[in-house]
């Protein structure tokens, strides 16, 4: 198992190149907009952020960029409350998920191959053909509950 805060993307263009995208502005905005707001992000907040840098993006483009960052792991969804950040280990294999402090805010991702053999077990025993989990704890962080 393994925890770890928000990643530090060293070049937006490497990341787009090793999962085979295009680099192109509205996927650099995306990707920088979920970086630097450094908390999972709404894409309402993503188009915001562009807004403020002086660039555009509309709704329709945020929404299908964030889907093919998720089809490809580089982006996570929040089940509670439906927003989205960057994996911040997508070279890690496992199931990955989340810690989700309901007193600050504060989320923290986490990867376990073991949770993932689990659940895969889980859901192998019902006949149930899984393509992706997403696991959520939801609780209070070490600092809040001290
Ligand atoms: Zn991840
Ligand atoms: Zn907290």
């Amino acid at each position: 198992m393994g925890i770890s805060n928000f990643p530090m993307i060293t070049s937006l263009r490497t990341t787009l190149k090793e999962h085979g995208l295009k680099d192109t502005q509205p996927r650099r905005f995306v990707l920088q907009a979920l970086e630097k707001l450094k908390k999972p992000a709404s894409p309402y907040d993503i188009q915001k952020w562009v807004d403020a840098k002086g660039g555009s993006i509309n709704a329709v483009t945020v929404y299908r960029i964030i889907e093919t960052f998720m089809r490809i792991g580089l982006v996570h969804r929040h089940p509670c409350d439906g927003h989205f950040s960057l994996c911040s280990m997508p070279h890690k294999k496992g199931h990955h998920g989340f810690l989700h402090c309901t007193s600050c805010g504060k989320t923290q991702e986490f990867h376990d191959e073991q949770l993932c053999k689990a659940e895969e077990r889980v859901a192998r025993t019902l006949k149930f053909r899984s393509s992706t989990h997403v696991s959520e704890i939801l609780g209070t962080c070490a600092a809040c509950a001290a």
